[in-house]
């Protein structure tokens, strides 16, 4: 870049088109543009299904190779995998050279690990490739010990796996791509494949906070430049310093507020809230036994069940239930994390949805379903200890007497006060590493200057 060129530095950036990717790599965005940073963002073409605009944020689309979400939704993960490399790596190339051509010449592309063939396009047209991690730097060891063949898979299911910067792990703590690889062909190798090319680049950015997780971060830095910039929720719930910022802003799905009002109207720290995020598919017995659970529980809860998943409802369930809980589609997650009357999030323990409701200080339930979920549920029941992991049973189902018992053991057993206390030492923690000068804020300042002092390229 040439530091006598008068336009602002562009960074591309690169989500992996799912909701718990898009999330923190809008406001990873955001944080850039308000500092001066041109941004454009660029999804596949028909996966926002709303025109959405995010502030100061540009958003262009790329091709994955399919035309339409049935085209996408009938092609196995391994095929969406590999046609997004080809098409993504055609028509991101495509679209550097649009904005060239438009004189909006892009110096940087930051790219989701998901997607290292970002990184080969940024090299391939010479410009400064950064990688953005979207899960923690404890999966990370893990994937890393995978990719370096150090950690050798499947791992036995009686195994205690060791590794540097992590506690002892058991098979059921590991991301279950590790566990199972099998059963989700090509998926490992997408998930280790991430650190494709990351150790060339001086940007290796991770939503998560240093403090959190130190001894895993300090391990991966031994390998890559790894940038902590978490926690990537909007300032409203953090610095507050950007004043519009209070949703992510491109949501796949439509939130319905109505639960707002409806949460005025309980105690604080009365209710349970309990979401599985964006993708997970409980089976019909689990939401079973969650329906059965949540109507012994003497309190209020607000349930999540995206419209695909409703029809494993019990019969009727929405109406019995009424009056004691309320089932909604999709709400604005941190809006209700963030209201007083939430005691307790029964939750899957997405990484982002687990790092919401650590910088929001609520307690939570995992029930983790696929992923890293399990991994992020051992750190919430033994490492920062703000909420217990549900246990499944031989079949691989959370009872009704066991979600039971967990919710009542974070919202009022003997160890609820310490489960609460804890949970608001990690919100002030969350909250203060992007305040002026911390771990997270540093990192972001750093990118900056690199950007704006032209040492990019
Ligand atoms: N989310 C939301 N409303 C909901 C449920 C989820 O806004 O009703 C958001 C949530 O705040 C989080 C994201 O969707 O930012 C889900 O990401 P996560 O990593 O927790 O789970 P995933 O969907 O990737 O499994």
């Amino acid at each position: 870049m040439d530091q006598k060129k008068e336009q602002k530095p562009h960074c591309l950036i690169l989500p992996y088109p799912i909701q718990g990717h898009i999330n923190p790599m809008i406001q990873f965005s955001k944080r850039l543009a308000h500092k001066g940073i041109t941004i454009t963002f660029a999804v596949p073409q028909g996966v926002l299904t709303s025109s959405t605009a995010v502030d100061d944020i540009a958003v262009e689309t790329i091709s994955d190779g399919y035309d339409s979400a049935a085209a996408r939704a009938g092609a196995s993960p391994q095929e969406r995998l590999l046609s997004f490399k080809t098409a993504g790596t055609e028509s991101t190339s495509r679209l550097i050279e649009k904005l060239r051509e438009g004189g909006r010449p892009v110096d940087c592309v930051v790219c989701d690990a998901f997607m290292p063939w970002g990184l080969a396009v940024a090299k391939s047209k010479g410009l400064f490739g950064a990688a953005f991690f979207t899960q923690t730097s404890s999966v990370n060891v893990i994937y890393y010990n995978v990719f370096k063949g150090l950690l050798k898979v499947p791992v036995s299911e009686k195994e205690i796996v060791q590794l540097p910067g992590l506690p002892p792990l058991e098979v059921s703590d590991l991301p279950s791509f590790v566990v199972d690889s099998e059963k989700y062909p090509g998926v490992l190798e997408l998930m280790a494949g991430q650190f494709e090319g990351v150790r060339d680049s001086g940007f290796v950015f991770v939503n998560s906070v240093y403090e959190l997780e130190e001894e895993a971060n300090n391990w991966m830095k031994k390998s890559m430049s790894v940038k902590t910039i978490g926690p990537a929720i909007p300032s409203m719930y953090l610095d507050k310093r950007l004043q519009q910022d209070t949703n992510y802003g491109l949501s796949l799905f439509k939130p319905d507020d109505t639960c707002m009002k409806w949460l005025q109207q309980r105690s604080p720290k009365s209710v349970i809230y309990v979401s599985f995020g964006s993708m997970a598919k409980l089976d019909k017995h689990q939401m079973e036994e969650l329906a059965t659970a949540l109507m012994l529980i003497d309190k209020h809860f607000l349930w999540v069940v995206r419209s695909s998943e409703v029809s494993k409802l019990p019969e009727n369930f929405a109406d019995e239930a009424s009056g004691k809980g309320l089932i909604l589609s999709w709400c604005s997650q941190l809006e209700v994390l963030a209201h007083e009357a939430v005691g307790c999030f029964v939750t899957h323990c997405g990484w982002n949805s687990t790092l919401e409701a650590l910088s929001l200080g609520v307690p939570m339930v995992g029930v983790p379903w696929w992923s890293d979920q399990a991994t992020n549920a051992k750190f919430v029941m033994d490492v920062w200890k703000m909420g217990v992991r549900a246990c499944p049973n031989e079949e691989g189902v959370v009872g009704h007497e066991e979600l039971v018992s967990c919710v009542k053991h974070v919202m009022e057993g003997e160890r609820a006060e310490e489960i609460r206390e804890n949970a608001m030492k990690w919100k002030e923690l969350a909250k203060g590493a992007v305040d002026e000068g911390r771990s997270s804020d540093r990192n972001v300042e750093e990118f900056i200057s690199t950007l704006m002092g032209g040492q990019v390229s």
